[in-house]
């Protein structure tokens, strides 16, 4: 171990940061400064010599990069500080009836069993009336965080003299918005001073059409902001105080109950499997599992991950943004104050009915929806949706998912396919050559996967 004082910038750091403990290791208490100012190559130089072995460290991320090519150029501006590419498997799920339409779905994700579930569930439903998706709500929020020092009443009368050149201060920013019919749709006064002392917000609905909105939302909020400071500022009616309003922060917020989707399959309890018998103990054990997911917040978590499991491989194949969404709809699943399963089953006159209904705000233009050539590719594979037909392919795959995980669980139990599908990481993980693969996939047909009787039957054959 050695101490380094170098790789600092004295105008930044206090002292004290300058000091760290440096093992020769990987990525381990090296202070770096101007690492964005570098270029490419010599970022990658300065990263692969923190591995223990630097050349090899240097080859992998040469191997994932498409060297000198326009594709690899439109990449590294996705993000700052780019070496290379990360590479996601994409594979779809095909057969998904969504609203008498025939979809196959892409889904980048890396989870081995996830596609397959999809893809079951999709072809079990598709001859059962498929999926009934639907669109709620396309409402997006944002606020103006701000403190006032001073008296409500006068700040309500305020807003309420103002509310019109507020959002007349917008209108350059929102004059294509409005032409496409979105725009604004609300904005409101909310005092939070309960909440917090001296607490409010400008409370902003919008309408974002094909657009997830961030930016355009974001951008909005920061005019009303500098708006509402320079209005305040000369309001006759206010006390020195009163008139300097301290903008805290103007934000989108993720969490957006009022751009909901929903998506149901349903048929008649018989229907589900070949026997009477089999399919009412099916629905029947279904239905318990997905009330055990409404009322036990730990099984509540583990069920909606197997809907994020759809839902995110579809998001990301589609070029919109993981986190936003995921924040979203797990902020909705606690809205009751109790975290809760985010779809529903029910067996109602004969007739097996399960649902779904989750926040999505969603869209088919701006963000990397149109610049990266996969996502291009993943939406033409759709059929080109607008952002409300998005959002209800994605609720469908969430569904399919959470059918597909549940069904599994109150009948044969989720490792069974879940081992079979992970087998081939397991063999990859063994370094398993292409003749081991093939026996083991014969062997495992018919034996219970796990990574003991995996490498046991590796050494078998290498013994042989
Ligand atoms: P964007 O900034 O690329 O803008 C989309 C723009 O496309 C719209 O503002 C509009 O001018 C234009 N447009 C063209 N045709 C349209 C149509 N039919 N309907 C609507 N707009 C149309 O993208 P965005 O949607 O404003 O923002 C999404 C991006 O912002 C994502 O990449 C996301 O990751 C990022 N982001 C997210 C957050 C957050 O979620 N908290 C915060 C900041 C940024």
């Amino acid at each position: 171990m050695q101490l380094i004082y170098d790789f600092y910038e004295k105008s930044h750091f206090p002292q004290q940061s300058y000091l760290c403990i440096m093992t020769k290791g990987i990525g381990q208490g090296v202070l770096v400064s101007g690492f964005s100012k570098k270029t490419k190559a010599e970022k990658i130089d300065w990263i692969s010599k923190q591995f223990h072995n630097p050349a090899q460290a240097l080859e992998l991320l040469q191997n994932y990069n498409h060297a000198d090519s326009d594709l690899q150029n439109l990449h590294d501006e996705f993000t700052e500080n780019a070496l290379t590419n990360f590479y996601m498997p994409l594979g779809v799920a095909p057969n998904f009836n969504i609203n008498g339409t025939i979809l196959t779905i892409p889904m980048a994700i890396e989870e081995s069993s996830v596609v397959a579930a999809a893809s079951n569930a999709a072809k079990f439903w598709s001859t059962k009336g498929g999926f009934k998706a639907t669109v709620i709500s396309t409402e997006k929020v944002g606020h103006v965080h701000f403190m006032y020092c001073g008296d409500s009443q006068k700040l309500h009368s305020f807003f309420e003299q103002y509310r019109s050149a507020l959002l007349a201060s917008t209108d350059k920013i929102t004059h294509n918005m409005r032409s496409r019919g979105g725009g604004i749709t609300v904005l409101s006064l909310v005092d939070k001073s309960d909440a917090m002392s001296n607490y409010y917000q400008l409370d902003v609905r919008f309408e974002t059409q094909d657009a997830m909105g961030a930016n355009f939302i974001n951008s909005c909020l920061e005019q009303l902001a500098s708006k509402l400071k320079e209005l305040a500022a000369k309001h006759p009616d206010f006390s020195e105080e009163e008139k300097s309003i301290e903008v805290v922060m103007s934000i989108l917020s993720n969490y957006v109950p009022n751009c909901m989707v929903e998506a149901a399959v349903s048929c008649p309890v018989n229907e589900l499997f070949p026997t009477a018998e089999e399919s009412k103990l099916f629905a029947e054990k279904f239905v318990q599992a997905v009330r055990i997911a409404q009322v036990e917040p730990y099984r509540a978590v583990t069920h909606n991950k197997g809907i994020m499991n759809g839902i995110d491989a579809v998001v990301m194949a589609s070029g919109n943004d993981l986190r936003a969404v995921a924040a979203g709809i797990h902020a909705h699943a606690a809205a009751s104050g109790k975290y809760r399963s985010l779809s529903k089953a029910q067996i109602k006159d004969g007739v097996f009915k399960f649902s779904l209904k989750v926040p999505l705000a969603l869209g088919t233009v701006g963000g990397l929806t149109k610049l990266h050539p996969l996502v291009r590719w993943c939406n033409e594979l759709m059929g080109t949706p607008n952002a409300q037909e998005l959002m209800q392919i994605v609720a469908a795959a969430g569904l399919a998912q959470n059918f597909a995980a549940v069904k599994s669980l109150v009948t044969t139990g989720i490792q069974q396919g879940h081992m079979k599908m992970h087998l081939l990481n397991i063999l990859n993980q063994q370094q398993a050559t292409e003749k081991e693969k093939e026996a083991a996939i014969t062997y495992f047909k018919d034996n219970i996967v796990s990574h003991h009787s995996v490498a046991e039957l590796l050494a078998k054959l290498r013994r042989a």
